[in-house]
């Protein structure tokens, strides 16, 4: 274990629960969920308040010892994780956290998944665009099935043309992260934000590349990984990477102001430690 490691041992740094959708999961993708300083959230915890994501007062229960990703609203049924994007996309585009959303007329935002409890909040909003990965078969922007297909490595965005970009446990399921972060970055208008969430371990300094494409092929580092998928209920997607704190630095070099955001906001449903949500900001002058 190098200095770095140890030190933030030390300071007992929580690492977020893993993502946890739906099955199928795999042994090693829980594995992945098992943090060595991740406290556990009080047995029985209720909390209640304004939630972020349907802007009802509400009540937050059902919190287990993956507090990521539980603690339902009694109202629209989302989870702590959508919680904290919703809060920070609030926040951030100047929205107070209660009520129904309206952004600023003419703004664009784009969604990289088509289901959820945020989702459907958005969904129908003007100026609400979104998609998921259907294969490599398809071209970015195609239709299947009455939804946008999109590569984050390869978008049909014109350049400079969102406002926003959400993804929530995304990043991780391609083999090139920090191409589709350039890819957001390119669409993204100056100022532009990409608010995201994804397995982040601030003990690992680099990220854990856990598989590859070698050749055209998938080659894996470590163990097979997958979380759940719900646009493919019955396979489960894979996990390439799990991101360390090396993600920050890389993306200020793609020209990105990142900003990595605790979240500790009880009284909306959001608990931590490790409620870690970040922030990928195109600079205006961009
Ligand atoms: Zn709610």
């Amino acid at each position: 274990m190098g200095i770095v490691e140890r030190a933030l041992r030390k300071l007992r740094l929580a690492v977020p629960g893993w993502h946890r959708r739906h099955a199928p999961r795999t042994a090693a993708a829980d594995s992945l969920e098992q943090s060595p300083v991740a406290e556990p959230v009080e047995e029985g915890l209720v909390l209640s308040g304004v939630c972020p994501v349907c802007g009802m007062n509400a009540r937050f229960t059902g919190f287990t010892d993956n507090p990521r990703e539980s603690g339902r609203c009694s109202n629209c049924q989302s989870f702590n994780r959508q919680r904290q994007m919703a809060y920070l996309i609030r926040q951030q585009c100047g929205l107070s956290q209660g009520g129904s959303w309206h952004f600023p007329s003419g703004l664009v935002i784009y969604n990289t998944e088509t289901t959820g409890a945020l989702h459907l909040q958005l969904n129908g909003l003007p100026g609400y665009v979104c998609s998921e990965y259907f294969g490599d078969e398809y071209r970015s922007g195609e239709m299947v099935d009455g939804r946008r297909h999109e590569d984050l490595q390869a978008l049909s965005f014109a350049d400079n043309s969102l406002d926003l970009v959400m993804s929530s446990d995304v990043m991780e399921h391609m083999p090139e992260p920090y191409a589709a972060h350039a890819e957001i970055f390119r669409v993204l208008k100056p100022g532009g934000r990409h608010i995201f969430t994804v397995p982040y371990n601030p003990l690992l300094v680099e990220d854990q590349v856990r598989a590859k494409i070698v050749d055209g092929e998938i080659v894996y580092l470590e163990e097979k990984a997958f979380h759940g998928d719900p646009v493919r209920p019955d396979e489960g997607v894979l996990v390439w990477t799990i991101f360390g704190l090396s993600m920050l630095a890389r993306l200020r070099s793609l020209g990105f102001e990142a900003t990595e955001w605790d979240l500790d906001e009880s009284t909306h449903g959001i608990v931590g430690p490790g409620a870690l949500i970040f922030e990928a900001r195109k600079p205006p002058s961009a």
